[in-house]
């Protein structure tokens, strides 16, 4: 049977220009290291759902990714984690939002999809469920990573002036990891997390967790996105590309481009990672870069960060 895999480290990479060397080989290895935890899993007979969990837990594990432990911080100073998690064959899903103390909330969204009779959990009660759940915990210096707070400070500095959000590079702006799977027994899953928008405001809720906005899987594809979530949100983007190929006929990679372009034409920008029940990927996006990787159908791997393969 087939197995194919995609993962993504968010569509707000830093410019290209300032891109070291090191830099590069850093994001490159925990491309390379989330793809291979999910690879690993389909590889031996694992399920779909296993592969983006764990994916994403190691993306959610590096400080280089805006998710976990590399997670952006609100006009407060805060983080608020959001996750969402969803299986194909009988569209059972999970989400999480305002987390501030579990390590891992990909796990938590599993767990609410899994063990709990709701799909989306928030806040203090969704932190405290985690505890009950037994998912480890953090305190505040487990995310305080000092790039990441920075940020906040020349976001808040610029918020104050006036000065254009176009001027802000997209790695300020944007970043959530994914992953999106096909295992052996033609099952799909997707899964995403992320810290959010640097300085959004407090209670602020995102794409991610919402189902069919930033995350879906279905029998047809899983998708799981990156970017300005409030337009992901406005034009239901992950669930359109879905819809497209149920309705209209559309090849996987048709679905996504016309989803971002809808997407890019009313001003938001960022990307997608996509997987049909073929095992073929798709990832477009609309931002300088994308960082990315994945194992199609017929077993070619690539990895990526800017629209030509590095
Ligand atoms: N989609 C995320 C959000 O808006 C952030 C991102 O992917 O850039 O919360």
């Amino acid at each position: 049977m087939t197995i194919a895999l995609a993962i993504h480290g968010g569509a707000g990479t830093l410019r290209r220009s300032e891109l070291s060397l090191d830099q590069e080989a850093a994001y490159l290895a925990g491309l390379n290291a989330a793809l291979d935890a999910g690879l690993t899993i389909l590889q031996q007979h694992g399920s779909a759902l296993d592969a983006v969990t764990e994916a994403v837990v190691v993306l959610e594990d590096n400080p280089l990714f805006n998710a976990g432990r590399g997670a952006v911080f609100n006009s407060a100073g805060q983080i608020e984690m959001e996750a969402a998690i969803m299986h194909g064959p009988n569209q059972a899903a999970g989400s999480v939002t305002g987390l501030r103390r579990t390590r891992n909330p990909v796990r938590l969204a599993r767990v609410v999809m899994e063990r709990t009779p709701h799909v989306m959990l928030g806040f203090e009660a969704a932190d405290r469920f985690a505890v009950e759940s037994g998912l480890p915990q953090c305190d505040a210096d487990y995310f305080h990573t000092e790039r990441r707070w920075q940020a906040l400070q020349d976001e808040l500095e610029r918020l104050a002036v006036g000065g254009s959000d176009a001027d802000v590079p997209e790695d300020r702006k944007h970043g959530t990891v994914g992953a999106v799977a096909l295992d052996h027994a033609g099952r799909l899953a997707a899964a995403t997390s992320t810290g959010g928008r640097t300085a959004k405001w407090p209670g602020r809720i995102g794409d991610t967790p919402v189902i069919g906005a930033g995350t879906w899987a279905d029998i047809h594809c899983a998708v799981s996105g990156t970017g300005h979530g409030e337009f992901f949100v406005r034009t239901a983007v992950a669930h359109d590309i879905a819809a497209r190929l149920r309705y209209g006929g559309f090849t996987l990679q048709q679905a996504a481009d016309d989803a971002i372009q809808i997407l890019t034409a009313m001003g938001g920008c960022g990307g997608v990672i996509a997987v049909d029940h073929h095992g073929q990927i798709a990832m477009p996006f609309s931002t300088e870069g994308m960082y990315r990787a994945a194992v199609n159908g017929q077993g070619q791997r690539m990895v990526a960060i800017y629209h030509d393969l590095v």
